[in-house]
């Protein structure tokens, strides 16, 4: 059974066609620049040579037929037609108060997902197209939308309720809803598996640590705290984005340097975090390499970064009344042993005891604690897009 994954950005489309039996990614692509000048197709199959196919892509109708075309091509292509693939599951940032759950695509999904656009801007109108051109194209295939949100859903009202006026909240839907939710779900469940725990006795913690950073804690399976809030910008310091910060700071800013609301927001989206304190990079991997070379900067980012997870890890340790369990996923928390190092150093009063060998494994379902530690902490890499298709074939088995 194949399963097409669909990620659409408002510039951007990249998709997997995995084959569910065996797990096998058979092809994956990105179409960039859409509707902007200099579009391509960057296209590799399972076996064959990478293409670079470049041609205008006006609008995502057209990268959508140039995705089908390319998989069903009898040079570069991997299945025969589009009827071999089964389902269609589709990334979807928001879905507000609607679904806790992924759900087949009917007029009400497509609605639910329009209502959400104020809750995500840039990708809900994105995501939206990209279900509407698929179904123009595959009209008789199921299309799933999984949302970001959705594993959240769970979290209680003390988690996700925001002291505000109860007019805004409600008139305008503010309120807690985390993201990262799909890779979340994926983590914890695998990492329930990996440590022998009864998932409905079980209280684990997440930490998704990548370009974008989250943690979530999970109870029985079920999400009760996350770090994301409204929107993607909240909780962790993370490459770009500044995380936690006093909100009077947007005010203060405004006010001496005349900015408007969108020149600060956009500093604290895209000019902050990890970026902003090393001075360096975004990217983990320059930091680390400035930090060993005794750059001031690169080390205190480090250790703010590290603090912060630590902090949050702490906070859930509360929430839940205790953990099992602890995982690392993402391009930070599966490979860099510096940041797992400087981050357990905090855990020591809940007997987590790490093993510095193992702490050097990269990418790779791993234990990194010795036997006798009371907390487990483990590397569990994500794969959301997996994590969709598994979703996807979960509903149209129903
Ligand atoms: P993600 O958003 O999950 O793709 O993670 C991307 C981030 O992971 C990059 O910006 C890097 O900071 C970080 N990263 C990837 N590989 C490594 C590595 N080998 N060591 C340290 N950080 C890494």
């Amino acid at each position: 059974m194949n399963i097409l994954v669909m990620n659409c950005g408002s510039s951007s489309l990249k998709y997997q066609l995995i084959n569910m039996e065996t797990k096998d990614v058979l092809a994956k692509g990105i179409c960039e620049r859409i509707g902007i000048e200099g579009s391509r197709h960057v296209y590799s199959a399972k076996d064959k040579d990478k293409r670079v196919i470049e041609k205008a892509m006006p609008n995502h109708s057209i990268a959508v037929n140039m995705v089908l075309e390319t998989l069903i091509d009898k040079e570069v292509g991997v299945i025969n037609g589009i009827n071999d693939i089964k389902a269609v599951g589709h990334r979807v940032l928001n879905a507000g108060k609607y679904y806790p759950n992924s759900v087949i695509v009917d007029e009400n999904v497509k609605n639910a997902i329009r209502d959400c656009f104020d809750l995500g801007p840039l990708h809900n109108p994105a995501n939206l197209t990209g279900i509407i051109e698929c179904e123009a194209a595959m009209p008789n295939i199921p299309q799933i939308a999984v949302f970001d949100t959705a594993f959240h859903q769970t979290m209680p009202p003390k988690a996700y309720l925001y002291a505000i006026p109860k007019e805004y909240r409600e008139k305008y839907n503010i309120r807690r809803y985390g993201f990262h939710g799909t890779s979340h779900s994926y983590v914890s469940k695998r990492l329930v598996k990996f440590t022998g725990l009864d998932i409905n006795n079980s209280k684990v913690i997440v930490c998704h640590l990548g370009n974008g950073s989250s943690i979530s804690a999970v109870m029985n399976g079920k999400c009760v705290d996350t770090t994301m809030g409204f929107t993607p910008l909240e909780g962790l310091m993370m490459g770009t984005r500044s995380g936690d910060i006093d909100p009077a700071v947007v005010e203060f800013l405004m006010n001496k340097e005349g900015l408007s609301v969108k020149e600060v927001m956009d500093i604290l989206n895209k000019k902050s975090g990890v970026l902003a304190m090393s001075g360096i990079s975004s990217d983990f991997r320059d930091v680390e390499d400035a930090a060993n070379n005794g750059d001031e900067d690169a080390i205190n980012t480090q250790e703010a970064f590290s603090y912060r997870v630590a902090k949050y890890i702490g906070a859930y340790v509360a929430a839940m009344n205790g953990v099992d369990a602890i995982a690392f996923t993402a391009g930070v928390g599966e490979n860099d042993s510096a940041i797992r190092g400087l981050v357990c150093k905090y855990l020591g009063y809940l007997g987590v005891v790490i093993n510095p060998e193992a702490n050097k494994v990269r990418g790779k379902e791993s234990e990194l604690t010795t036997p006798d530690s009371k907390v487990k902490v483990c590397i569990i890499p994500t794969d959301e897009e997996m994590a969709i298709a598994e979703e996807t074939v979960a509903l149209i088995s129903k």
